[in-house]
């Protein structure tokens, strides 16, 4: 059996083409003729055969399936063969799973910091807890609160209230005890339920940003940054459960 191109792409482009133990790079620049060459190899995690590596833990249908293949360099794929004890099928798997989420997740955060450079966006996470709203707004110095995408009147009013009270709450943050402090961050996870159930979502942000003000150097400074967001009204601005928003050019902020 042969492994079919569809699952040779599926393995290399989750590995990001990279080894799931070393992570090195598996297409290598070879210098003297300016060619590339390839190190990675797939490797099966249980041997077809009995008695080859791991060929005892299990018989599959398919052994030339994504599910039994790991992406790795010529090195580490000796290592799990000569050593199958030690790199038991969990172990490879568990290194699988891993690497791919690594990659994945690297690749999530590049995008996010390339998005905000090029267009001075933010991906904001969604706030469902008050844990969250406790990081975003403890320390900040400024505040970014927006409710514009909210049409139905009453709604943004209620929003317009609930920002007030959390800038109210911050204003005292640092002066209130642990206990009042989660007593009311509860409070504020309660009214975002009720929000949520309108159909209002809120997501929210804790940024470095420097500015400058008058007769003061210029400096950085935490900005909370929330938004009330009302999804119909752009259903594209969010993506995987995050939202992306533009800081207007023209914000200052106000203390
Ligand atoms: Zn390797």
């Amino acid at each position: 059996m042969t492994i079919k191109v569809k699952t040779r792409k599926i393995l290399w482009s989750k590995s990001g083409n990279r080894c799931a133990i070393c992570k090195k790079h598996l297409i290598q620049k070879f210098e003297i003729n300016n060619s590339n060459f390839i190190l990675g190899e797939e490797c099966h995690i249980i041997s077809s055969k009995e008695k080859g590596p791991r060929g005892n833990v299990k018989k599959m249908a398919d052994y030339d399936d994504n599910s039994n293949l790991i992406l790795l360099c010529a090195n580490d794929h000796k290592l799990i063969d000569d050593f199958p004890e030690t790199f038991t099928y969990e172990i490879i798997v568990n290194l699988k799973n891993n690497h791919e989420k690594w990659v994945e997740n690297a690749l999530e955060k590049d995008l996010q910091d390339y998005i905000r450079s090029v267009n001075n966006c933010e991906v904001l996470d969604e706030i469902k807890n008050h844990v969250q709203l406790d990081i975003i707004i403890k320390n900040a110095h400024f505040y970014f609160f927006d409710s514009s995408s909210i049409i139905d009147t009453t709604l943004s009013i209620e929003a317009s209230e609930f920002f007030d009270n959390l800038r109210d709450l911050s204003d005292i943050y640092s002066d209130l005890e642990i206990a009042d402090k989660t007593r009311y961050l509860i409070e504020h996870e309660k009214q975002i339920i009720k929000f949520n159930e309108s159909g209002i979502r809120f997501f929210g942000k804790s940024l470095i940003r420097e500015y400058k003000f008058a007769n003061v150097p210029k400096d950085k400074y935490k900005l909370a940054m929330i938004i009330a967001f009302n999804p119909e009204a752009n259903p594209e601005s969010i993506q995987s459960g995050k939202l992306t928003v533009k800081i207007p050019d023209d914000f200052t902020p106000s203390i």
